[in-house]
């Protein structure tokens, strides 16, 4: 612990231990999209160099969790090792506070309604009418407390998701509005994001929209003690002026979050403007040391003197964000090996793909579900292993190399998952042997971390990335219901794709590679690796694809040369 004042006591109940926590609240206006998430995990960035900070997401929707919305209309769905499936921006609060996070730490309206529902039925309530103040409100404030306990934290930095005015998220406005009575002022702090327009034709700076919601914030009883102002530029000192003025704070306490080619810049843009210096301030701690930021800026400044493109197959790909862990594992990669990727999004529901695959160094086939534009990724699949160009399958990605390689190498043309037919003669693919008893959709997939055992020496990026010691065993995150049905396995073995990893405790098929001889770089995993990828720790199968991509552009331009 490192906090410079020692009088602050708060109770949980009545005890009297010293304060442990401070809360960092983060709510957003205007409109949605702004980036709360990446701004939270920004600032949750440099507290985590030497505290302990435990990030919280309140979602107002009715859903338990994410994981059975489309990803069109939700963005991707983030797993943990857990197994729970929650909000994408998870994945920002892992990859910049370098944590892995816990299902306690997602809080949605469909779970708190659960649990008021489920006490009241137990009579916790006896003798009183549940209502939506004090008794949901209340709960809302237990669960963030009980979550700062258990995870121990310096720091909870509670993200509230939606815009202020949302109907959605009001009784979580109200919870935190009135968390403040309980951990007492000094240990709170709010944080509002809005947006600052620069209309087409006026070109000026916009703060209208800013004081509306700050207002609307105001009459909701939290008084923001910090403005982070979403622009297109820095905002001049006149929007500074303004905003200060309006929202009641110091100008020194309104930043900008401006557009950005990468999130991962946010911490230095906030650094600049000494954001963590008026936290600390603010909170009376020690302000964090800028141990990791330079970490972080000694990667950022790598020259990217190479340049290749690298396709994502999908049906997803008109909504980037659902495959939103996929492009960052690719950044990440981008950073270590200095090299520009421009990534190809190639919808396959029609066949007119074809000629965009022509011109990419690598391809990726991401997790998917479902039938539509299922053939449109076999074939892909066969591109890319026909002319060797760098491929990398991902879960469902996987079992389609299986299915292709099946079809086009070992004469069993009927090869197919049980996904797409469920009465196919030859079923690569099949459900999981838990699965078949499943009839809940919700929270039923193989979910989570899960080890496996690799081939010797196979996969070597493994091995040259995570220093694996004393055994070959990986562990990375799961979310499928079906598997490699283990009666083809001898079959695509004998024709040259082997199975180079399998899930320790069951013997399923986890890594498929054909052999380095037969293809530069043709490798396949049932997990999502994509999504345990760190700036300075790149996904070891992503890593792999674009040094792979990197020497077949080199190819290309010799034989130009
Ligand atoms: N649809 C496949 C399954 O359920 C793959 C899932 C995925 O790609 N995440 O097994």
């Amino acid at each position: 612990m490192n906090f410079n004042n020692s009088g602050n006591y708060y109770g949980y109940g009545g005890s009297s231990e010293r304060i442990k926590t401070k809360f960092i609240i983060v709510t957003g206006g205007v409109i949605s999209g702004l980036g709360k998430g990446v701004a939270g995990a920004g600032i949750g960035f440099f507290f985590s160099s030497d505290y302990k900070v435990c990030p919280i997401k309140l979602d107002g929707y009715l859903n338990t969790d994410p994981g059975t919305m489309n990803p069109i209309e939700h963005g991707e769905v983030f797993v943990l090792d857990d197994g729970a499936e929650v909000d994408m921006d998870f994945g920002h609060y892992e990859r910049f506070l370098d944590i892995s996070t816990k299902n306690y730490q997602s809080i949605t309206m469909g779970k708190i309604f659960q649990e008021i529902q489920q006490k009241e039925r137990r009579g916790d309530f006896l003798g009183k009418t549940v209502q939506f103040v004090p008794h949901v409100t209340d709960w809302i404030q237990d669960r963030i407390l009980a979550v700062g306990e258990k995870s121990d934290a310096d720091f909870v930095l509670v993200e509230v998701g939606g815009t202020v005015g949302d109907l959605e998220n009001e009784l979580f406005i109200e919870g935190v509005r009135q968390l403040e009575r309980r951990v007492g002022h000094e240990n709170i702090i709010y944080v509002h994001l809005t947006y600052v327009p620069i209309p087409f034709g006026v070109n000026e700076q916009k703060t209208k929209p800013t004081q509306q919601s700050v207002d609307l914030l105001h009459k909701k009883g939290i008084r923001p003690d910090i403005i982070i102002a979403r622009c297109g530029q820095m905002l001049d000192n006149n929007a500074k002026r303004k905003i200060a003025l309006f929202a009641n704070i110091n100008e020194e306490d309104v930043f900008t979050s401006p557009d950005l080619d990468s999130i991962y810049k946010i911490p230095a843009i906030f650094e600049n403007q000494k954001l963590m210096e008026r936290i600390s301030k603010r909170l009376n701690v020690i302000c964090p040391s800028k141990r990791k930021l330079n970490i972080w800026n000694s990667l950022l400044n790598n020259e990217k003197d190479k340049k290749v493109k690298i396709a994502i197959v999908g049906k997803y790909t008109n909504l980037e964000d659902s495959y939103a862990s996929v492009v960052e594992a690719l950044q990440h990669c981008s950073y270590n090996l200095g090299v520009e990727i421009e990534v190809v999004w190639v919808d396959t529901s029609d066949d007119s793909f074809k000629s965009e695959l022509n011109e990419v160094q690598g391809i990726i086939v991401p997790g998917g579900f479902g039938t539509r534009g299922v053939e449109g990724k076999i074939k892909a699949i066969k591109f890319a292993r026909e002319n060797g160009i760098p491929f990398l399958g991902i879960c469902y990605g996987l079992q389609l190399a299986v299915i292709e390689f099946l079809r086009n190498e070992c004469g069993i043309k009927n090869a197919n998952t049980m996904e797409v037919d469920v009465n196919g003669e030859d079923l690569a693919i099949t459900l999981l042997d838990e699965q078949k008893q499943v009839t809940k959709m919700g929270g039923t997939m193989r979910l989570g971390a899960y080890e496996a055992v690799l081939k010797e020496s196979k996969i070597k990026y493994y091995y040259e990335m995570f220093n694996l010691i004393n055994d070959n065993i990986v562990s990375e995150r799961h979310r499928h219901r079906f598997e490699v049905n283990p009666k083809y396995v001898e079959i695509f073995k004998k024709n040259g794709l082997d199975v180079v990893g399998f899930s320790k405790e069951r013997k399923l098929v986890e890594f498929i590679e054909l052999d380095e001889k037969k293809h530069p770089y043709f490798v396949a995993t049932q997990a999502h690796p994509e999504l345990k990828s760190k700036l300075d720790k790149p996904a070891p199968l992503f890593y792999g694809l674009v040094k792979a991509a990197i020497e077949k552009n080199m190819e290309k331009i010799k034989v130009k040369l």
